[in-house]
């Protein structure tokens, strides 16, 4: 059934009212729409968590800087709302910016720590607009359980924060990143890419892939580590924003992988003008 698409804060927050006082357990699913697999998995499973699976699409833009994508980020809502409607979403809230943001808006939410290397060291004010949205979304809906995707590692480690320091009570799932066939991380960003700029972009997973061999084969030094990412990086052509194998709480360097220590490997690497993240676990 196609769902109902909320407009308003106040109907948004009369439905998911409305859904908890049947005494129903409703799942939050947020998003910027242009949805793919790695969004349908989060709603999934979300169904399996909860009575109730509620998405918002909304391109925030307090998360975007100056210079960044937001006025050509791609939008398909009628395509978006169909993947909804298979995956067993009930409500999309997707509002206009000025019902998010209305006039003397004023109050933001800056999570300190997890957000200042990495993303946050190069995106200035991105982690304020994630955390300050994702904020609003959990104190409108109060869903019981909200579920996001570790493709976007560093934003979960903010979210986790967040809900965390502000008593919101709501459980946060992070979900593990969907890959197309040939390794790439899915993302709405990877719709930018020529055909070109799509081989390229498999230096991301290979980088990762050649480093976790390298780990397997008994490498710890990080700095070795991070080489075997790099050297894919500069052989596709891909300019490199940032490679970073970190604590895979606190997000700080490492200078060695530690026996039992849970580890990440962090990258972020331009495609032409595309940007695009990825990540994955080493050791643990
Ligand atoms: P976005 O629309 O890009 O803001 O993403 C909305 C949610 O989907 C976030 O929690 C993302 O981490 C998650 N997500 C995006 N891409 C993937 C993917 N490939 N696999 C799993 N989750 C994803």
């Amino acid at each position: 059934m196609a769902p109902l698409v909320l407009r308003t804060v106040a109907e948004t927050a009369a439905w998911a009212e409305s859904i908890r006082r049947s005494g129903r357990r409703l799942a939050l699913v947020p998003t910027m729409g242009y949805l793919h697999d790695g969004h349908v998995s989060l709603m999934r499973e979300g169904r399996g968590r909860a009575d109730v699976v509620a998405a918002s699409i909304f391109v925030n833009p307090t998360q975007f800087g100056p210079t960044e994508d937001l006025s050509r980020y791609p939008r398909d809502m009628e395509g978006d709302l169909a993947k909804c409607a298979s995956a067993g979403v009930e409500a999309v809230f997707a509002p206009e910016p000025s019902e998010v943001y209305p006039p003397g808006f004023q109050t933001y939410v800056e999570v300190t720590q997890v957000s200042q290397g990495q993303c946050g060291a190069r995106r200035p004010g991105h982690f304020k607009g994630v955390a300050t949205v994702v904020t609003k979304l959990l104190c409108l809906f109060k869903p019981h359980v909200a579920l996001f995707g570790e493709k976007d590692y560093q934003q979960l480690q903010v979210i986790r924060a967040l809900e965390r320091d502000l008593n919101l009570g709501v459980e946060i799932i992070g979900m593990p990143t969907i890959r197309e066939a040939d390794g790439l991380a899915m993302s709405s960003r990877n719709a930018y890419l020529s055909p070109e700029g799509r081989k390229q972009a498999l230096a991301l997973s290979r980088g990762m892939a050649a480093a976790q061999a390298l780990y397997r084969q008994g490498t710890r030094e990080v700095p070795v580590l991070v080489s075997a990412v790099r050297r894919e990086l500069e052989a596709a052509g891909l300019r490199e924003d940032y490679v970073e194998l970190v604590d895979a709480t606190s997000l700080s360097p490492l200078s060695t992988v530690s026996p039992g220590q849970p580890a990440r490997l962090l990258v972020a690497a331009f495609v032409g003008t595309t940007r695009l993240i990825d990540n994955q676990p080493i050791g643990g």
